[in-house]
């Protein structure tokens, strides 16, 4: 009867593995947020980690932050490695949604310590970080082109608009669409797919109505039908004030009603109660006096879509 010597921690050990590769199948994507907020603490500025579900390659959606948000990850165990491991080996390569510094200042000031990797942008960004930060008067060049002596640990790749790239090193692929960001000011949406699923990344954004501008219209219009066939896992988007911010003082960002005014548009597109339990996760909340409290009360308020709201931690993964 020598089958029933097989021992028990072996019986253990499989059915832990078992279960943990079926939870991974459920989800797509996982995320780890590296900073959340959208000002003022410099060590919580918008950047996200995202990897297809059951692998460690890593593609960062912006760096604002990233050495504080890997120690927060590295302390809380959500890596084994010694954070600078973790930046220069699991994060493959770098998508930067627009060049303002709230969202590109970790990834300048950690990029003596970090790997050759390659960074996608849209070609109105890259020109930014090409010839404002990574030059010589302003730090050192580290990219493959611009002032003369080029480092060349980051190679810029341009990304084009609509046109989907893959993401070297991952399992995953990246459409970038415009976004309006204070008017004539530009920002990117990232539309990344794993297989046949999809999440969606905006960066700071203005609402059509305010920017005089279609360009939300033709993003909801371009993700409709991943809605409607339940692949978009995901909708990562900026809430930066409370509803009391005057029109003329949004500097391109919403307010709770306008993130519903944009997922109202949304829904109309995609039919009734479409957005039922989507996803969404609130990021770039500007942390001035309750700033924080306020806007998750409006959202509370005003979510008649039931939208599945998600308020991003420092640290702490997020499974989609
Ligand atoms: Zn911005
Ligand atoms: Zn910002």
């Amino acid at each position: 009867m020598k089958y029933y010597k097989i021992p028990f921690c072996l019986v253990f050990l499989f059915l832990t593995i078992t279960c943990r590769a079926q939870s991974e199948n459920l989800h797509s994507f996982r995320v780890v947020p590296l900073g959340v907020e959208g000002g003022l603490n410099e060590s919580n500025l918008s950047s996200y980690m995202l990897a297809a579900a059951g692998t460690d390659a890593f593609i960062g959606l912006d760096a604002g932050t990233l050495f504080s948000g890997l120690k927060i990850a590295v302390n809380k165990g959500v890596f084994r490695q010694p954070l600078t491991e973790v930046l220069r080996k699991k994060i493959k390569g770098y998508l930067i949604s627009h060049p303002h510094l709230d969202h590109v200042a970790g990834l300048v000031i950690n990029s003596p310590d970090d790997s050759n990797k390659n960074i996608y942008a849209l070609p109105f960004c890259l020109k930014v970080l090409e010839e404002k930060y990574f030059t010589w008067e302003s730090w050192a060049n580290f990219g493959d082109k611009g002032e003369a002596p080029q480092l060349k640990k980051y190679h810029y790749i341009d990304l084009e608009e609509n046109k989907e790239t893959a993401l070297e090193g991952t399992k995953m692929f990246v459409q970038p669409f415009l976004l309006s960001h204070s008017s004539p000011g530009l920002s990117t949406a990232f539309l990344i797919r794993h297989d046949s699923t999809y999440l969606l990344y905006l960066g700071d954004t203005g609402a059509d109505s305010i920017e005089r501008s279609d360009h939300l219209k033709q993003l909801w219009k371009h993700i409709t039908p991943l809605i409607i066939d339940k692949k978009l896992k995901a909708i990562f988007i900026e809430v930066s004030f409370p509803r009391s911010q005057p029109d003329n003082q949004l500097f391109g960002h919403l307010t709770p009603d306008l993130l519903m005014q944009e997922m109202q548009t949304l829904s109309s597109l995609c039919g009734t109660s479409s957005l039922k339990g989507l996803p969404v996760v609130i990021t770039h909340i500007k942390p001035a006096g309750n700033n924080e409290q306020q806007i998750k009360k409006e959202l509370r308020e005003t979510n008649k879509l039931q939208l599945k709201i998600i308020f991003p931690k420092q640290g702490v993964p997020l499974n989609f």
